[in-house]
């Protein structure tokens, strides 16, 4: 079985540092399923090819119980393709012939770690079960250029039809350790089988290595149920976190977006301490944080002392669990007034009752606009606080910023973004149907035509403190 991995990067000689191994000798190592052999073929400052040759042992595959346990018996044991092609023991080889470079560790050219190089890999037999089709859907996705030859079952006998194995290129330009990655995973998936047992660890390793590009690949199912030999379980609990990181990775994304077109650091600033400044002036003890996000307004709110009691919700535990980190950094006397909720504002919740003020900071716009009527009694009718503090983006501002085409909204998750009279119709509609009143104050640097970047209403019960609410509960 050999691999070669050629680059043009000048010098190529550079592939010998990163893969920390010497161009000019020929190194051995024992692996415990046979031998390992580093040497270059070629090496010259314009183009260097590094080879790993694995001479799998049949006999000791048997003798130690690593072989197939095929079921043609002894034969089987002895007579397979293992020794010839790409499969499992070539992902173990690299992670312990080429670990550093694996993992993206260079001691004499780390400045080279992450750069990209033009790389050509080529493996001389590659099992491709699935096909040169499923091939190509793995490494395309990764902006390999893909060549593959198919080998017949035998050359003299062409009856017997072709086999799954491939001699293949794959060409891309990337950092060395990215493909060592790739090859460390899909090789085995491609052969869809593994020579040892698969458990747990396989899971983490298969996340480890496939950290930055698994999670968004096309083919991230079949690669984790093929990888974890389709066992079920492991292959659920190894998608499930993919899933999460690739939620994780878009919203982070999204946020970096919004931030990037509101060039938030301010706006954002802003927004939270005018949210601040209107709860204290409403003379509330007892807070909400309705969409409480990562929580950023949970903190700014713990350091005023005027607030007994600080209540965030949000119906994503991912945020939860992000504030709920931030806020474990603040003194013990600041956080202890502070609790946390996972639920949804879209559903009648008891234990939104009995508050003095709710902010509701760049929220609604998250909301289907058919489940905002829902939101507008769980708040309005039900939770019922003095002082409702709402900020949505008024969406004619939109023009001034750069990075937003027009007609798009500034952040990917938003259903909808109004206009100042779009809000201030809905904002006075509710405020009419619930008993409260209601007032208008910019956010932000106000433009004379299209108004300030944020829109925020103050609504305050018209029944206001002390006289008990009449609550309408029967619609
Ligand atoms: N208030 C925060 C977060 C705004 S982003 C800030 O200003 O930074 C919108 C937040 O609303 C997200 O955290 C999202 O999870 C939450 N959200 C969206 N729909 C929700 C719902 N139905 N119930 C509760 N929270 C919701």
């Amino acid at each position: 079985m050999l691999l070669t991995i050629t680059t043009t990067h000048c010098p190529a000689t550079d592939l010998g540092y990163l893969l920390h191994k010497r161009p000019d000798r020929l190194q051995s190592f024992p692996l415990s399923f046979g031998q390992a052999h580093v040497f270059y073929p070629e090496a010259s400052p314009e183009r260097c090819t590094a080879a790993l040759l694995l001479d799998v042992d049949p006999v000791g595959l048997v003798r130690s119980r690593r072989g197939p346990a095929g079921e043609g018996g002894l034969l089987d044991q002895y007579v397979n393709d293992r020794p010839y092609v790409a499969s499992s023991f070539l992902s173990v080889a690299i992670a312990q012939v080429f670990g550093s470079a694996l993992s993206g560790r260079s001691k004499d050219r780390p400045e080279l770690v992450e750069t990209p190089l033009p790389l050509a890999a080529r493996l001389s037999v590659l099992p491709c079960r699935g096909g040169e089709d499923f091939l190509r859907r793995l490494f395309e996705p990764l902006a390999y250029e893909v060549t593959a030859r198919r080998h017949p079952l035998d050359e003299t006998f062409p009856d017997w039809g072709e086999s799954p194995y491939h001699s293949v290129s794959l060409r891309a330009t990337r950092p060395l350790h990215e493909l060592l990655s790739h090859l460390y995973v899909l090789v085995p998936v491609l052969d869809n089988d593994k020579h040892y047992w698969v458990g747990d660890a396989e899971v983490e390793k298969l996340l480890r290595h496939g950290e930055g590009w698994l999670a968004t690949h096309p083919e991230r199912e079949q690669i984790a149920r093929r990888y974890l030999k389709h066992q079920t379980r492991l292959t659920r609990a190894a998608l499930d976190r993919l899933l999460e990181e690739d939620a994780d990775e878009a919203e982070a994304q999204h946020d970096r977006e919004e931030e990037a077109i509101e060039q938030r650091v301010s706006l954002n600033e802003q927004r939270l301490a005018a949210v601040v400044s209107m709860l204290k002036e409403s003379g509330a003890r007892r807070v909400l944080d309705l969409g409480c996000g990562e929580g950023k307004l949970l903190r700014l709110l713990a350091q005023e002392l005027v607030f007994e009691e600080i209540v965030g919700l949000d119906v994503s535990t991912r945020s939860l669990e992000i504030a709920r980190e931030r806020l474990n950094r603040l003194p013990e006397r600041l956080r202890e007034r502070i609790k946390l909720l996972h639920g949804s504002l879209t559903y009648r919740d008891h234990r939104l009752s009995g508050y003095d003020a709710a902010a509701v900071v760049e929220v609604i716009e998250h909301l289907d606009l058919p489940r905002l009527s829902a939101f507008e009694r769980v708040l309005f009718e039900f939770a019922r606080p003095r002082t409702v503090i709402l900020t949505t983006p008024n969406a004619e501002y939109n023009v001034k910023f750069e990075g937003l085409a027009a007609g798009k909204f500034r952040h990917k998750d938003h259903r909808f973004e109004w206009t100042r009279s779009e809000f201030q119709a809905w904002a006075n509609a509710v405020a009419g149907r619930f008993g409260y009143r209601v007032r208008f104050l910019p956010v932000g640097t106000e433009d004379v035509v299209v108004g300030p970047p944020t829109q925020m209403a103050v609504f305050s019960r018209s029944d206001h403190a002390g006289s008990s609410p009449e609550v309408t509960t029967n619609r």
